[in-house]
């Protein structure tokens, strides 16, 4: 796997121990290997190239001039630079004209046309309580206008059928009049894709623009497509006005740099991102959490809110109050395993920390993982309540009785009680707060 931008500049941050400040010197080297990270996330070399012209405008301005540890720095400037050129803040859809509101949908051949159709649909039912048309322009195709109504049927709107020997504009105009006299909402058009970009398809979608002048054109790119997206954003961008990008495909194994190629070459903002293959799989596009896929941070944001989700505030505060005072038992040892389980377990924990955090644990065995901790579990629970509060008591025949009971080896009794031992350690150096803070910790 590609390093993560984060693991080149830890790396270089230590081989410049000792150099305590940033210097036109070592900026270079750093940013070299920014350059390096941002192009095996395949963001395309010119915008890699106008990019770090920013970066190091501002990494040799003042804020990082003073800086004790310039690496950080400059990972903040770029993670800040990056979330900035993918878009500031949320871009939502326009709906705010006389309904029915047109979304058109373009896009090459399987990047998502269909499928985000269908989760845009369910997205505008659900959240903005709109009622929907679905229509497919796509007459080359018949199984893709089969595909629109069963998927559209799924996300609970309605859907227009469309004759094949049609031409494109008179679907659409006739999906339009429709939908105006049944009161929809949204018209979402779907449309004909091609493999690679043609003129005749370019032609055919810019005549579909112009009879039924929708408010939202939408761009949909697959995130897999790396530098090819760059080419097709550019020819959609020559033929439409593109008004939002929807990114497809960012739970496949591409780091997502392409968001920063379409963004800057299609002029539009990223609207969407599509995470998967099921019609729920469709989020509102997070510059600010991207741009941290992107260097390799992991997604710190949904991680957090997964362990604010997972946890219980109020056993969460009960354990710090108790760390305080010194208490911090097996009983409560326990409680943070299990909810490390509800939190849906290790691997999917582990999936969304940082990677240089997890790089060892990554390379471990994460079913083992999880059977290490079912067996914990069944260890404190072959242990009396008297046991778990003092673990002091558990001498030599407590141990084997436990062992016994839990059916494993006297050792790994001993090997729990020394894991316990230095989480109590950790958790009293955190002077409280337990998990949650340290979830929080790896976040900052
Ligand atoms: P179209 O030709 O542009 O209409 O593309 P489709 O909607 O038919 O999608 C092509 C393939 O990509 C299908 O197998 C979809 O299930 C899949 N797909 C679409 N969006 C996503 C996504 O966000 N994640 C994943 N994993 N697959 C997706």
């Amino acid at each position: 796997m590609a390093s993560t931008l984060s693991d080149r500049l830890s790396r270089l941050v230590k081989t410049m121990r000792g150099q305590a400040r940033i210097t036109e010197g070592n900026v270079q080297d750093m940013l070299r290997e920014v350059r390096m990270a941002l192009l095996e996330a395949d963001v395309a070399l010119p915008v890699v190239r106008d990019f770090i012209a920013r970066v190091k405008d501002k990494a040799l301005g003042q804020e990082v001039a003073g800086s004790l540890n310039p690496g950080q720095t400059l990972v903040g400037i770029v993670h800040k630079e990056l979330a900035a050129t993918m878009g500031e803040g949320v871009a939502d859809l326009n709906l705010a004209v006389q309904p029915p509101a047109v979304i058109l949908m373009a896009g090459l051949q399987g990047a998502g046309k269909t499928t985000t159709t269908a989760k845009l649909a369910k997205h505008l039912i659900e959240r903005r309580k709109k009622k929907v048309l679905t229509v497919s322009a796509d007459v080359y195709r018949p199984a893709a206008i089969e595909q629109l109504k069963t998927v559209t049927k799924q996300a609970g709107a309605e859907w227009f059928p469309s004759t094949p020997t049609d031409k494109p504009r008179d679907i659409a105009l006739a999906a339009l009049d429709h939908a105006r006299r049944h009161y929809f909402d949204v018209l979402l058009v779907d449309t004909a894709g091609r493999l690679a970009i043609d003129e005749a398809l370019m032609a055919e979608i810019r005549d579909l623009h112009a009879a039924i002048h929708p408010v939202e054109t939408l761009f949909v790119v697959d995130a897999m497509q790396g530098q090819d997206a760059i080419n097709t954003a550019r020819a959609f961008k020559e033929a439409l006005p593109l008004t939002g990008i929807v990114l497809t495909k960012l739970d496949g194994d591409s780091r997502g740099g392409a968001a920063l190629s379409v963004r800057q070459v299609a002029g539009a903002p990223i609207k969407f991102a599509g995470v998967s293959e099921k019609i729920d799989g469709l989020e509102v596009f997070d510059a600010e959490r991207h741009a941290g896929r992107v260097l390799g941070m992991g997604d710190i944001v949904a991680l957090v809110e997964e362990v604010q989700k997972g946890v219980d505030l109020k056993e969460a505060q009960k354990l710090a109050d108790k760390v305080k005072a010194g208490g911090f038992d097996l009983n409560d040892f326990l409680s943070q395993i299990s909810q490390m389980k509800k939190m849906g377990g290790l691997a999917g924990l582990m999936d969304k920390l940082p990677s240089q955090m997890t790089a060892k644990a990554k390379g471990a065995d994460m079913d083992k993982a999880e059977r290490d901790v079912r067996r914990m579990e069944g260890i404190i629970n072959s242990m009396t309540a008297l046991e778990r509060r003092k673990p002091e008591l558990l001498k030599a025949s407590r141990k084997r009785r436990i062992a016994a009971g839990a059916g494993v080896h006297v050792q790994e009794v001993n090997r729990l009680l020394n894991q316990f031992e230095q989480m109590q350690g950790v958790m009293k150096k955190m002077k409280g707060g337990g998990l949650m803070k340290m979830m929080k910790r790896m976040g900052g």
